[in-house]
């Protein structure tokens, strides 16, 4: 049996970031997370067990914590405000690329103001990072969850659309066809309209290599977070490109059934997902296939 792990796989850039911050803070002092710092319970386990703590924005007046963490994904201008109300020290690890496009769309915002005009955001309805996107329009934006949502959008009005950093590009391309149009239909060619690139390139570059990947192994074991929106995004790729692909959380999730007859299977994982969960998948299918 051959068993490869995908080396594009694994963390991404952003959460690289946040997880050296948090264990630079672990070993000088307490800290708390707000939320959990990545979507994927076994890394959130091990860091938990370095002393992070992770917390929910209703227990940040209760005074027990004085370190914050803000996670990649960032948070809106609230969660500043109540901090420094608090006297909470934050530790900022938002990802670099989400703070700029948060900056985007809040001088965006400032400029459909003056103009009557719409900031519509395509991403997933409470998701940690669409919060903090939102966020920046004081949650005036229009979000784009379904396709239904668009109705939402005044189609005469100027509209700048920007997305989720972890969405399907695709979707994304359909979303922004659909409103432009919607908007032709009612203005003629007289439309103000522009969309921004702004689909993470980890994320972006990552699924035409998966798919490459699903493709070049009989069976693939995709590796990732039950609430990760990215590694639902990267499992759909590998389902397309290979039907014999499973999603497992973990090693519990391992089926010997997709291993028998079987000579090679591919590991992959999403930008959340360790690299040594991954190592673990490989060895738990070794012993598998070898019980086989
Ligand atoms: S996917 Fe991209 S934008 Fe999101 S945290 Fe990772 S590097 Fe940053």
């Amino acid at each position: 049996m051959q068993i490869t792990i995908d080396n594009k796989s694994g963390f991404c850039f952003g959460v690289v970031n946040a997880i050296r911050i948090s264990e630079e803070e672990l070993a000088k002092d307490q800290l708390a997370s707000l939320g959990d710092i990545v979507h994927n319970s076994k890394e959130v386990e091990r860091l938990s067990n370095m002393g992070l703590q992770i917390i929910s924005h209703e227990d940040m007046p209760n005074g027990l914590y004085k370190k914050v963490l803000i996670r990649a994904h960032g948070e809106p201008p609230s969660t500043y405000l109540t901090a420094a109300k608090l006297g909470i020290e934050l530790i900022d690890a938002t990802c670099p690329i989400v703070l700029k496009l948060q900056e985007r769309i809040r001088k965006s915002y400032q400029e459909m103001l003056a103009v009557n005009g719409q900031v519509v955001i395509f991403g997933k309805e409470g998701h940690a990072e669409v919060i903090g996107l939102l966020g920046q329009t004081d949650g005036n934006a229009i979000l784009i969850a379904r396709a239904d949502d668009i109705d939402k959008i005044d189609f005469r009005r100027p509209v700048r659309l920007y997305s989720q950093t972890t969405k399907d590009p695709n979707a994304y391309n359909a979303v922004s066809e659909l409103i432009q149009e919607r908007m032709h239909q009612m203005n003629g060619e007289a439309i103000d309209f522009k969309k921004y690139k702004t689909i993470c390139g980890q994320m972006s570059g990552r699924a035409p290599r998966l798919s490459a990947f699903s493709k070049e192994h009989e069976v693939v074991i995709f590796v990732g977070g039950t609430k990760s929106s990215n590694a639902a995004a990267l499992f759909a790729v590998c389902k397309v490109n290979n039907p014999n692909s499973y999603f497992v959380a973990d090693v519990d999730g391992l089926n010997k059934e997709w291993f028998q007859g079987v000579k090679d299977v591919g590991i992959s994982g999403a930008t959340s997902t360790p690299t040594w969960l991954m190592e673990e998948v490989a060895k738990a299918i070794e012993s598998i296939t070898k019980e086989n």
